[in-house]
């Protein structure tokens, strides 16, 4: 996807569900527009983010590879930014997802330059022509991968020398797989493909990802109460307050006052304003359910620079986003993950597992170049409905 003008249309992402022959489109040879769930197809396979960085900020476990988009901003982004791919892990404990908090999440951005050590000068190979190219991991002389998340593996099993893991919880979810094959794997020295690539409880159903353009009819949001089809928030209630509607608040007020007296009631400006001020509707939630209901099965909505979509007025987003820490330049905007995602991964059980509202990445403004053309941690957001 090439986006960088404010006058782009919003792109949506939706997951196509893959026949297990067709996984293979889904590898980083093929430089693919996005993916969901199983192993990360790694753009820079050689300097791999960290497997301290890859913890969750809650319990501290590995998080889970959650989906990739790949979005260079064509001619807007620097020449070291000719590729570029953004990840996004998410912990797999249910107790780990909490309101309006993304503790749980974690993005990451992947650039190269056009003339790189591991992709085609002239783009990605056709996995119809080329099916069997080489992984450029094999390329590359990058680190092993976790037999069970795909991340790098500092840590090998003791007794083969052979498979590897991040960490030994993960060896832990292998071994009784590996087990039928690590003492043969210490024989000859090597894991047969089958064995290489386990299907394993840890990683989550994988799809591929599509994009299309969003189409919003101009009406969508008529009889939407105080601001139609402007996108700034409804904030400014208090300034267009007429003489005649604050006499009727005060007088409300000293109705409330006068029925709760006695209770032992201590009124601050704010107890005022929420005791006398109608329930606002919550015009937020209503919006981004009639754009959702456009298209439904949307996981992704992408627009560089562009606009969250504010899934609740119930919960606000931060204000401050921190500048990016190794440019300085303010981070802005870039993509959001929606609630069907997680019907896709089999995790939407209401009340026990991860959820989301809303999940909102914001990058750095400059793409700027990363050590290595390694791997640097952006901005994540979340919104409840709670
Ligand atoms: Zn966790
Ligand atoms: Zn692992
Ligand atoms: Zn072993
Ligand atoms: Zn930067």
């Amino acid at each position: 996807m090439q986006t960088d003008a404010h006058d782009e249309p919003v792109f949506l992402g939706f997951g196509v569900p893959l026949d297990n022959y067709d996984i293979f489109r889904l590898r980083s040879q093929f430089l693919p527009l996005g993916k969901i769930g199983g192993k990360p197809s790694w753009l820079n396979p050689r300097t791999l983010p960290k497997s301290a960085d890859l913890t969750c900020n809650v319990c501290q476990k590995p998080m889970c590879f959650l989906m990739q988009v790949s979005a260079n901003g064509g001619s807007a982004d620097p020449e070291h930014a000719f590729h570029r791919t953004l990840f996004l892990f998410v912990c797999r404990d249910p107790q780990c997802s909490r309101p309006n908090d993304a503790a749980n999440l974690k993005a990451f951005r992947c650039q190269l330059p056009r003339a790189n050590d591991f992709y085609s000068f002239d783009g990605p190979m056709d996995p119809d022509f080329e099916g069997d190219v080489e992984d450029p991991r094999a390329l590359s002389d990058g680190p092993g991968l976790c037999r069970i998340c795909g991340c790098q593996a500092a840590k090998k099993c003791a007794k083969c020398q052979i498979a590897r893991y991040c960490s030994q919880s993960h060896q832990v979810i292998d071994w009784p797989a590996h087990k039928l094959q690590c003492a043969q794997a210490a024989t000859d020295g090597k894991i047969t493909e089958e064995e290489k690539n386990p299907r394993n409880p840890f990683v989550f159903k994988e799809f591929g990802v599509e994009i299309d353009q969003e189409y919003m009819p101009g009406n969508l949001f008529d009889g939407l109460s105080d601001d139609e089809g402007d996108d700034d928030d409804e904030e400014n209630g208090e300034d267009d307050e007429t003489e005649e509607e604050k006499n009727k608040r005060i007088k409300e007020f000293e109705k409330f006052v006068e029925k709760n007296k006695g209770k032992n009631v201590d009124m601050t400006k704010e107890d005022l304003d929420a005791a006398t001020t109608e329930q606002p509707k919550d015009t937020e939630f209503e919006k981004f359910n009639r754009l959702v209901n456009l298209s439904p099965d949307q996981i992704v909505r992408y627009k560089r620079h562009g606009e969250p979509l504010r899934a609740t007025a119930t919960s606000q987003l931060p204000e401050e986003i921190e500048p990016c820490e190794l440019c300085g330049a303010p981070r802005r905007f870039e993509m959001q993950l929606m609630p069907h995602l997680l019907s896709l991964i089999d995790v939407d059980a209401i009340g026990q597992s991860i959820d989301w509202a809303s999940v909102y990445v914001y990058t750095c403004s400059a793409s700027c170049q990363i050590s290595n053309d390694g791997y640097a941690k952006e901005f994540v957001a979340k919104q409840d409905f709670s």
